[in-house]
Order: C-alpha cells, then sequence, then structure tokens
C-alpha cells in the first residue's frame, strides 16, 4: 500500500482516515481530498480488492467533477473493505460500524457507489445524519431509478452538435453496458430522435443498424436476459461494440475500455464518457489526432452528483433535472470552447477549468 503523503499535492487530500474496528471487522479508508467548495460528496465503495491509491484518485476525481458542475461540494471517497454479496444482516451490521466511525467526520457526505446502494445510504443516515441517494421515504430521489446520469449526457449530446458536426436527429448511437447508465442515455437520446444502432453488455453485442425499440430492450433486460438474446438484431461478441460505424459511441461500462490497442478500430465521430476513465490519456489522443470529439467524463457523467446534491439541499427531482441540463450543457459548452480556443483536448480543458474553480474556492478559505 502506498504511503499517503505519496499523494498529496496542491489541492490535497486534505484528511486520510484508516478505520478499523475489530468487534465488526471493519476496515476502511476515508478520503477527504479538498473541501473548499464545501462538505464533501462521494460515494463510499465495496470491494474485496479496494486500495488507499484508488480511493484517493476517486476523491481527487470527485474534487474535479463536483468543482466543474459548480456545486458547493468537495470531493472526497471512502472503501470498504468486504464482499458486497455477503448476507444482508452482515452487511448492515457493516455498514452501521463504518456510519459509526465516520459520525463526527461531518465534512464528508456520503453516497452509493459500487457494492453500496440506497439500503446502504438508509443505515449510513440513520448512524450519521448524512448521506445522500437514499430512498424516497427518506426524502432521496432514487438517481439511479430517474436516470440522472443518463439525462445528463442525452443533454450533453444534444450541445455537441454544433461541436461534432452532426445531428443528434437520426444520429446513430452505439451504447457499450446497458446498466444505470447506459441504458437511460438511451431512452432518453431516443426520444431526442437518435437510433440506437448497436448495444452491449458483460454477454454480448447487438447490432440492428436499422434501429433498435429501446422500450422493448430496456423490458428485457429487466427481466434479466442478456441484450444480445434480444428478438431483433444480430447477435456478437462483447468486442464487437467498437467496430459499430456510427455518429455517438458511448462507454458506459468499465474502466480504460478504449486503449492502444483497439482505438484506431472506432468509427464513430464523438465518444461521449459516460463511464468514469474509459478511455487511456493515449487512446485520447490518438481519437483527437483523427478528429474524433471526445466529451470527457467529469464534465458529461456529472448528472449522478448534481442530482445528490440537489437532494442535500431538500429540492425536488423535477429541479434536479432542470439543474442537470442546465450545468452539463453549460460546463461542456465552456470546456469544447476552451480546448478550441487553446489547441486543447477536451479533457486538459476541463481539468485546467475545474482546477481554476477549486483554487479560487480556496482562496477564500483562511489562509491557515
Ligand atoms: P451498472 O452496474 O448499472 O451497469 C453496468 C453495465 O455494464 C451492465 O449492463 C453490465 O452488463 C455492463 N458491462 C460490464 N462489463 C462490460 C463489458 N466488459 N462490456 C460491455 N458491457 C459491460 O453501472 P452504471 O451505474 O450504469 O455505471 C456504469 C459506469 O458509469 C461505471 O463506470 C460508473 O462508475 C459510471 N458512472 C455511473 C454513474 C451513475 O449515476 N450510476 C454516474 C457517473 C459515472
Amino acid at each position: 500500500m502506498s504511503d499517503a503523503f505519496d499523494l498529496t499535492d496542491d489541492l490535497g487530500p486534505e484528511k486520510v482516515l484508516y478505520l478499523h474496528d475489530p468487534a465488526t471487522r471493519l476496515r476502511a479508508i476515508l478520503v477527504i481530498d479538498n473541501v473548499a467548495a464545501g462538505p464533501a460528496i462521494g460515494g463510499t465503495r465495496m470491494a474485496p480488492d479496494v486500495s488507499l491509491e484508488e480511493c484517493a484518485r476517486l476523491a481527487r476525481s470527485m474534487t474535479l467533477k463536483n468543482a466543474s458542475a459548480g456545486l458547493p461540494h468537495g470531493g472526497a471517497k471512502a472503501v470498504i473493505f468486504a464482499d458486497p454479496r455477503m448476507p444482508t444482516a452482515d452487511k448492515e451490521r457493516l455498514v452501521r460500524a463504518y456510519g459509526y466511525a465516520i459520525r463526527e467526520i461531518t465534512d464528508y457526505i456520503p453516497g452509493p457507489d459500487m457494492g453500496t446502494d440506497e439500503i446502504a445510504m438508509a443505515w449510513v443516515h440513520d448512524m450519521t445524519g448524512r448521506a445522500v441517494g437514499l430512498p424516497r421515504e427518506l426524502g432521496g430521489i432514487p438517481l439511479d431509478e430517474i436516470g440522472a446520469t443518463g439525462f445528463g449526457l442525452a443533454a450533453a449530446i444534444e450541445e455537441a452538435q454544433t461541436h461534432g458536426g452532426f445531428r443528434l436527429a437520426g444520429a446513430r448511437i452505439a451504447i457499450q453496458g446497458f446498466g444505470a447508465v447506459g441504458r437511460h442515455a438511451a431512452r432518453y437520446l431516443a426520444e431526442r430522435g437518435a437510433v440506437l444502432v448497436a448495444v452491449s453488455d458483460s454477454g454480448g453485442t447487438l447490432v440492428r443498424p436499422e434501429g433498435l425499440d429501446v422500450q422493448a430492450l430496456i423490458d428485457w433486460k429487466r427481466e434479466g436476459h442478456a441484450v444480445a438474446e434480444f428478438r431483433d438484431g444480430q447477435a456478437r461478441d462483447r468486442e464487437a461494440i467498437i467496430d459499430v460505424e456510427c455518429e455517438v459511441w458511448i462507454p458506459a461500462a468499465r474502466p480504460d475500455v478504449l486503449h492502444e490497442g483497439n482505438v484506431d478500430r472506432l468509427r464513430a465521430r464523438v465518444v461521449a464518457e459516460g463511464a468514469n476513465i474509459p478511455a487511456t490519456e493515449e487512446a485520447e489522443r490518438r481519437l483527437a489526432e483523427r478528429g474524433v470529439l471526445v466529451l470527457p467524463d467529469f464534465i458529461v457523467n456529472a448528472g449522478g452528483v448534481i442530482c445528490a446534491a440537489v437532494e442535500h439541499a431538500n429540492g425536488s427531482q423535477g429541479v434536479a433535472l432542470a439543474r442537470i441540463e442546465e450545468k452539463v450543457c453549460h460546463n461542456l459548452g465552456e470546456v469544447l470552447g476552451r480546448a478550441k480556443a487553446e489547441g486543447q483536448l477536451p479533457r486538459a480543458a476541463a481539468v485546467e477549468m475545474s482546477r481554476e474553480r477549486v483554487c479560487t474556492a480556496m482562496r477564500f478559505r483562511r489562509p491557515w
């Protein structure tokens, strides 16, 4: 495990906490990266193979994401070393022990992440009085049910039309991953006139150049089937999604899926990053050289955290959706404008913009 001080720079992290409770066998790490803009919002991830380094990288990306979205929140992340598929009673005990351990760390507002959900957030809230991504009964806005991130992604793609040289009406869309982000992006893009020509999940790819029935496919997936077994379209292997000719290609599954070894196969005008860090630096550079416009992840997939911030401020679902559209489109416009003016990659422009906002917020804090 790396030393926490190896991870520090001019922005943070401000606090790194190791949490250990022998009675419940809780082992967790909380990294509060930066709180200049306000108490930090970030997910609590549960997995057996998490690490300090992963936690610190994710905490930093929350600082940049929250700053780019203009939220009154800094960035943090927590990881719990455990298998999330354990029996519910054991999971509740562990999550409550975690809640107890962070009860006085009031500058961290936990949210759901891999391995935790709205029920886990209800337990944390019960122990600490703080958490976002709560069940509706506790005033939550269920962000994956309403598709907050997919909604923001669709709005961002519409905003990118002029920069990417395509028209959304009739644009062909291919989506890798058909979970909370992918299926809602498909639904909101279809409403805006786009045509879903290919989709994949961990079981394979489904291709239909004439267009797929998005709602029927969502229902099919909800019944527990793989997309490649759907009645219409041709089934292909999982990697075939990369070769599909389209205007907009959306990664909405895993990190680093586009890399040096496969990026030149991509035949799209725009890559809209729904997943976090779905392309390596080299892949993004090669795409830019070929004139493919990349919409950076932490700008266009901020819908979920914007929704969480609205929930935290007691706002409604309607307010959340309006805020997502306004913030994501405005920020993407600024990032693409800067990138063009400075001859930068969109990601470099996005990082620069977010860092500037964090540094400005830091100047408003007392100097000790
Ligand atoms: P999810 O678990 O609901 O869905 C993931 C989907 O990806 C599933 O359909 C799964 O079958 C598929 N998948 C997994 N491995 C695959 C592979 N190798 N090839 C093709 N498909 C594969 O997850 P989600 O909430 O939709 O999140 C997807 C990504 O978006 C993650 O990187 C997540 O961190 C990121 N993200 C999610 C949100 C959110 O609001 N849920 C917000 C920002 C970023």
